[in-house]
């Protein structure tokens, strides 16, 4: 299949391209255009967008560059996302950006966003704290003041007029790219052997700074190209791979997992970009900036860094074992990763409840040694394969 694997390339240099060249195409081409930053795992997309600017995920910069400056920043106990982060900046590879917007992700996050403002204040830094759940309606009201003021600013600087036409159509052009990656979800649960994590991963990582409407054309051309393979199934188990959510694991772990004899057939790598991950329902009438902040407030999967008043989260998970006709589930999680390590003993707890093996492992974004989670993948899959659980 040369045309998948030309595509395939494509979307290697694009993720290969840290210094953001592609953004900096893409805002020479028309006059007022504006890039901003967003870090996991909060991001207004919809908000930023309308107002003229290409969102672009922040998320570390993984094992592509070496980190020297940004070590400085941060004790040793400190996941790796905020040195590499500022790394990237200290190098000028941000420089692209207009603005960061910082949601009220972790301790570290928060900090980050105190250490970008004294450190690049040519930036528009705006740290959003979004609130838990929609009660009381202040909820609602506060962050819906905190987004109208990020729309008036970004609209200041890009001369466009901030109006609910252009939240409208801003809202229209996500569904494209929600629906789309809907279809993609769908087409890697039913041939995972056809669509392997590591492309989709690629692709969806192509999503963090693409204008919505270009991805969701590109990402129906690939599943189109990619089941067009025909490649047969192997003998593998089906694992849904949980716990990222943030800092992103190498590609090479991912291409480990598979290789020791899964299929990832569902994750949660990219929370943000998730077609469940709040999207806004406007319909006749309603303001769409409220929309947009009750799609975030009540329509958001629960996650390590959402309040789950009536525990959701475990059963939410085991729904997406059921629907992804999972066999396991892997643990994927950060190392020094609060939100996420705190988060699995109560997800292990419901997992152990409903009978549905799991293991578990750490990981750094620069991760150079797979062998071992090799080993543990490749284990936890003949064990699910002989007893049907680990
Ligand atoms: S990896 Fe975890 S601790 Fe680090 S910035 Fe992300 S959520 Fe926070």
């Amino acid at each position: 299949m040369l045309q998948v694997d030309s595509l395939v390339r494509e979307l290697e240099a694009r993720f290969d391209d840290v210094a953001l060249d592609h953004v900096r195409a893409w805002k020479g081409a028309a006059p007022g255009r504006l890039a901003v930053g967003c870090m996991p795992v909060f991001a207004p997309r919809e908000v930023l967008w309308a107002a003229g600017a290409l969102p672009v995920f922040v998320r570390g910069a993984g094992d592509r560059i070496e980190t020297i400056r940004g070590d400085a920043y941060y004790q040793s106990y400190i996941c790796h996302l905020p040195r590499s982060t500022l790394e990237l900046g200290l190098l000028g590879h941000l420089d692209v950006l207009d603005g960061m917007v910082f949601p009220n992700t972790c301790d570290v996050i928060r900090n980050l966003s105190g250490v970008w403002h004294a450190t690049f204040p040519q930036h528009l830094v705006r740290f959003i704290d979004p609130p838990q759940t929609a009660e009381p309606a202040s909820a609602a009201a506060y962050l819906r003041h905190e987004l109208s003021a990020l729309f008036r600013d970004l609209c200041a600087r890009s001369g466009v007029e901030p109006s609910a036409a252009r939240l409208r159509a801003a809202i229209a052009d996500l569904a494209q790219a929600h629906a789309a990656a809907r279809e993609l979800a769908i087409a890697r649960r039913a041939e995972p052997w056809n669509l392997p994590i590591d492309e989709v991963y690629l692709l969806r990582r192509a999503a963090d700074s693409m204008p919505p409407p270009a991805w969701a054309e590109l990402a129906r051309d690939y599943v189109a190209l990619a089941l067009a393979r025909g490649r047969r199934p192997e003998d593998r188990i089906r694992v849904c791979l949980v716990g990222a959510f943030c800092e992103q694991p190498p590609r090479a772990l991912l291409r480990a997992v598979e290789r020791a004899g899964c299929y990832v057939v569902d994750d949660d790598l990219l929370v943000g970009l998730e077609p469940d991950g709040g999207e806004p329902d406007v319909t006749g009438d309603d303001d769409p900036m409220t929309a947009i902040v009750l799609g975030w407030l009540r329509a958001s999967r629960p996650s390590a860094v959402r309040y789950d008043r009536d525990a959701q989260a475990g059963r939410a998970l085991v729904a997406r074992v059921r629907t992804a006709a999972a066999d396991g589930v892997l643990f994927a999680a950060p190392s020094f990763c609060d939100p996420a390590l705190l988060d699995q003993p109560r997800l292990t707890r419901v997992l152990e409840q409903h009978a549905v093996p799991y293991t578990a492992f750490k990981y750094a974004e620069n991760t150079g040694q797979f062998q071992s989670i090799r080993e543990q993948a490749g284990t936890f899959a003949d064990s699910v394969k002989l007893w049907g659980s680990a």
